[in-house]
This record gives structure tokens, C-alpha cells and sequence, in this order.
């Protein structure tokens, strides 16, 4: 018996994982494939704030990205490489936003060098940029070390049956707690209010004689050389998704796609490709993250008490899975968010610590509880 079994070996899952593992609990995390199969496999890993105007996207983005930071530098200093960062809009309203965001940063501003800028296209030269002390970590090796104290079982979960304060795993494995970190992937526990979008991406690692010292972000993200190596990532492709396209995906045209899109910003010479790396990151409608105890959409709408036609919902009124959380949506920042999410979910698990209702799965069920 496990006090807790995680499903999904992503990065959600894995900070999960650790988060319990060092408190001395005994976790089990499940994974169809392997650890790091999904969007986490293939992502650059930048540990990036967001750079934008304010918003509760942005505030939380800029607590997630000094809280993670500080973590990987912590837990796991071999996995993470500290870069500067070289953000450059795409464009005028994007450079707008950064003004806007330099103007407000409580992040100390890197000046620009000219052996940086010389390396960049004109066009990319003449656009408005800022600049930070940044990471990137080790995609597959970091969720391969956060999970590693845990038992890790190749199994797609297809079962969950709550049954006298136990959970029971596809009728084999029993655990107080479980936590869905299923990312992109079809939804174990199905609730209407749940809507989680797909985005297929695709990074590739390339030779090259250029030397690039910065994680530069633009139209596609590219890391600095390493071993003569450098990485070129993201995530573009709304219309591709593993589980239901008729068609496969189109390597080579997403290689193209990629080369063209960083040849935009950064002059790439002997240009080889090494390896392709490609999965879906999830994202909610509303681009925050879903963290915390599921609602049973059935059970609290027959609850004649609640009204939902309420601007301020009392989500304690709500019916909820017992002993059972989700972590998800994390978008293009899974790396920046699990450490902090997963942290925050430890703590509403063990101590009862309330999770604002701007990341609980619980704002959705209200939305469409309103909606009926
Ligand atoms: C190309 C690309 C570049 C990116 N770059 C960055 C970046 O630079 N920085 C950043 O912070 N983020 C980046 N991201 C986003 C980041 O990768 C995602 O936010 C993150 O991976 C989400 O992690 P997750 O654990 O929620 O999901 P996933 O990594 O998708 O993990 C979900 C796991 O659940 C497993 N699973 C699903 N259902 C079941 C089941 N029933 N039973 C067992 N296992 C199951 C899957 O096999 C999968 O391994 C990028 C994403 C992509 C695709």
C-alpha cells in the first residue's frame, strides 16, 4: 500500500514525487511509456518568467520562475544550467509589452553585448529585447532524478476505484492519495468542466559552427551551444495530435519549420540536425494552471442548497473526489511551474493549506455550473 500513487511521469509528476519522497512518504508513479514520455520529453526546459504586461499569468509566472529556479539550483545543481536570457519580440505589440516590462521588472536587466547582437539577424538586431540570468535544465534527466526515490510502474492506468478510504489501481496497486498528471493525455477521470487543449511540439538538437552564449526566445526558443550542440524548440503545431490526426506527423516539415523560424533571429552556419524530440504540452482555456482536488460535477449540481448564479462562489459548498488532485495545464511552462505547483499541492495535501482558486480545478466546475 502506497500513501501515494501518482499517474503520469512528466515533470508535474515528478515534482510531485519528490515533494513526497523527501517528506518520507512512499510514492508509486505510473507512466504508459517511460519517465518523461510526454511534453516533458521534449521540451527545451528554459526556466523563463513570461514576459509580458501584468496579469495573474504573469505574477504567477514570476513567483514560479525565482521559486523553481532557486529549487533546481538547490536539488539538483548538476541539471541545470545557468544562462543568460535573450528575449526579442516577434513584434510590435510584443515589444510593447516588453517596454512595459522592463519599466516594471523585479528582475535585475542584463545589458545586451554587441558580440550578441552581431550574431543576430537585422531584422532581429533592431527589435526591442530584455535580457535575465536564466536556466535551462536537463529535460529527461531532471524528471529521471525527482522521481527516482519513488516506484516507478510502465502501465497505462486505465481504472480507479475508491473503495473504503483506499484508492484501488486497475484492481492491483492501493494508495491513500492519488494525483493525475496525465498532461495532454486522455482524461482518467472524466468531468465536463475539465477541458485540457493539446499543442503538439517539436525541438531538435543541431551541429553548428555558430557560437551562441544566451537562451535566445523569439519565434521558436534556442539554447546555447553545448558540445558544439544547440537546441531549437517549440511548440506550433495546434492542428497535429498524436491520439486523433489520420495522419502522421510530417518530421521534415517540422525540421524546416524550426530551422527557418531560428534563422529568423540567429545566423546559423553547417547546419546538421542530431535529433528530433516532439510531444504535446497541455494548456487550459484560460492559460493557468489546474492544480488541487477534482469537483463532482454530478453530485454538486443535485445539491439544492448551492446556488450557482453567485458572482462569489463558496467552492467549500462543492462536492469533491476524496484524496484525489490533478496537476496540469501548464502550457509552455511546465519546467518553471511543477516545482512550485507540485510544493503548493504538498502542502494542501499534508497540511490542509487552502490553494488559491485561481489555479484549482474548482473555477472551472463554477464557470460551467453558471453556464447550465
Ligand atoms: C517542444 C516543446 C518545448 C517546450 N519547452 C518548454 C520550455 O522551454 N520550458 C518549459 O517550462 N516548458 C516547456 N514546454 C512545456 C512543458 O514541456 C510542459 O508544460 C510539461 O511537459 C507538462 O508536463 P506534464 O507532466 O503536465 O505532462 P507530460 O510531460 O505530457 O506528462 C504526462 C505523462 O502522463 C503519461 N500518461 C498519460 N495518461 C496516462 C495513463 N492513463 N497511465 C499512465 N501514464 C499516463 C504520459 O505518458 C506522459 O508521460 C515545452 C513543450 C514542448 C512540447
Amino acid at each position: 500500500m502506497y500513501d501515494i500513487a501518482i499517474i503520469g511521469a512528466g515533470v508535474n509528476g515528478c515534482s510531485v514525487a519528490f515533494e513526497f519522497t523527501q517528506v518520507g512518504k512512499k510514492v508509486i508513479i505510473f507512466d504508459m511509456e517511460k519517465i518523461a514520455n510526454g511534453g516533458s520529453g521534449a521540451a527545451g526546459a528554459f526556466i523563463s518568467p513570461k514576459f509580458s504586461k501584468t496579469g495573474e499569468l504573469q505574477e504567477l509566472l514570476h513567483e514560479a520562475f525565482v521559486y523553481s529556479m532557486n529549487y533546481y539550483e538547490k536539488n539538483f545543481p548538476l541539471l541545470i544550467k545557468k544562462a543568460p536570457l535573450l528575449h526579442i519580440a516577434k513584434d510590435d505589440n510584443d515589444a510593447e509589452s516588453l517596454k512595459l516590462y522592463k519599466q516594471q521588472s523585479q528582475l535585475e536587466l542584463l545589458d545586451v553585448r554587441d558580440e550578441l547582437l552581431n550574431n543576430l539577424s537585422e531584422e532581429s538586431q533592431k527589435k526591442e529585447n530584455v535580457s535575465i540570468n536564466a536556466g535551462i535544465v536537463n529535460a529527461e534527466l531532471m524528471c529521471q532524478a525527482m522521481s527516482k526515490s519513488a516506484k516507478f510502474v510502465k502501465s497505462e492506468v486505465q481504472n480507479l476505484v475508491y473503495d473504503d478510504g483506499l484508492w484501488i489501481i486497475d484492481e492491483i496497486y492501493g494508495a491513500k492519495e492519488v494525483v493525475l498528471a496525465t498532461g495532454a493525455y486522455e482524461q482518467l477521470v472524466k468531468e465536463p468542466y475539465i477541458k485540457i487543449r493539446g499543442v503538439w511540439g517539436h525541438r531538435i538538437d543541431v551541429q553548428t559552427s555558430t557560437k551562441n552564449t544566451h537562451s535566445i526566445h523569439q519565434f521558436v526558443s534556442i539554447s546555447p551551444n553545448s558540445n558544439g550542440e544547440l537546441a531549437i524548440g517549440a511548440t506550433h503545431n495546434v492542428h497535429y495530435h498524436p491520439q486523433t490526426s489520420k495522419e502522421d506527423y510530417d518530421m521534415e516539415v517540422g525540421r524546416k519549420e524550426l530551422l527557418e523560424k531560428a534563422s529568423k533571429t540567429l545566423k546559423l552556419d553547417n547546419v546538421k540536425i542530431t535529433k528530433d524530440y516532439t510531444g504535446l504540452r497541455s494548456g487550459s482555456v484560460d492559460y493557468m494552471p489546474l492544480v488541487g482536488s477534482l469537483v463532482m460535477s454530478q453530485e454538486t449540481l443535485q445539491n439544492k442548497k448551492i446556488n450557482f448564479q453567485v458572482k462569489k462562489e463558496k467552492y467549500r459548498e462543492y462536492a469533491y473526489y476524496p484524496n484525489l488532485y490533478m496537476i496540469n495545464g501548464s502550457s509552455g511552462y511546465g519546467f518553471v511551474l511543477a516545482p512550485y505547483l507540485a510544493n503548493i499541492l504538498k502542502e494542501h495535501i499534508l497540511k490542509g493549506s487552502e490553494i488559491n482558486h485561481r489555479i484549482t480545478p474548482a473555477r472551472f466546475f463554477a464557470r460551467w455550473a453558471r453556464r447550465l
